[in-house]
């Protein structure tokens, strides 16, 4: 079985169906680790398309502040402007899906997906302290989180050694991959698709490959002048328009 694992899409309808157009034919089974919808101008399209194609979904903080289930108070002012844009133009179909949404950690067959971690759906697990505090609390061997939108991860073996998943992006496509061993705990982010900011502005998504135990690791560029032309239409706030060119 292939699991495509996108996370973070962010309501990025042209970087969503760039990721899925790479991925046609290379998946079995599709997940998604919650933040649909949020910054971005086509949450409807989003929610649509993700909800069609995946067969788990968890929510991500976005999720509950457009879906009304917090108040989006810890927010800064571009986020909270967002949030209520985005709150205005869904359908009523699509804010009860996001409102139903379960939160994770949720298990699908042998691996486990968050937004955050498991014990916090909404920590940022960015550097190597949280991840070690993460990964020796781990039930499973393997679990897939965003939240951060950095594209990697971190691996922490049973005799104890810590490292981060090595990646190397530069080419479009097929970026690394990472091979699973034995015996050791994997906490993988296989990126944000609408909204980067590892520094590379490119979609990211990843594909875990169960029999090769292989985590395959993806980047592609998509039209962002038309996500951006699409914002500017919304009136959403100028910084969020800018910060997908840098991936920031
Ligand atoms: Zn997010």
């Amino acid at each position: 079985m292939r699991y495509l694992i996108l996370s973070d899409p962010h309501a990025n309808l042209e970087a969503l169906e760039k990721s899925l157009d790479l991925a046609q034919g290379k998946y079995d089974k599709a997940v998604c680790l919650g933040d649909l919808v949020g910054y971005g101008p086509d949450p409807n399209a989003v929610v649509e398309r993700v909800r069609k194609i995946a067969s788990a979904v968890i929510r991500g903080n976005h999720d509950k502040a457009c879906a009304g289930i917090t108040d989006a108070s810890e927010f800064n002012i571009f986020a909270r402007l967002a949030v209520a844009w985005t709150r205005s133009v869904l359908t009523l179909e699509n804010l009860a899906y996001l409102r139903q949404l379960p939160a994770g950690p949720a298990k699908v067959d042998d691996f486990g997906i968050v937004h955050g971690s498991e014990e916090d759906e909404d920590e940022y697990v960015l550097s190597a302290e949280e991840a070690v505090r993460v990964l020796q609390a781990q039930h499973m061997p393997l679990v897939f989180f965003g939240h951060t939108h950095h594209q990697g991860g971190f691996c922490l073996s049973d005799a104890g050694a810590f490292s981060a998943v090595p990646l190397s992006a530069m080419q479009d496509g097929l970026v690394t991959n990472v091979p699973l061993s034995d015996g050791v705990r994997y906490l993988i982010n296989p990126g944000s698709v609408g909204q980067p900011r590892d520094g590379d502005w490119r979609a990211a998504f990843a594909i875990f490959d169960e029999t090769a135990r292989m985590v395959e690791f993806y980047r592609t560029g998509y039209n962002l002048s038309l996500t951006q032309e699409k914002m500017v239409s919304a009136s959403l706030p100028d910084p969020l328009i800018h910060r997908l060119e840098f991936g920031r």
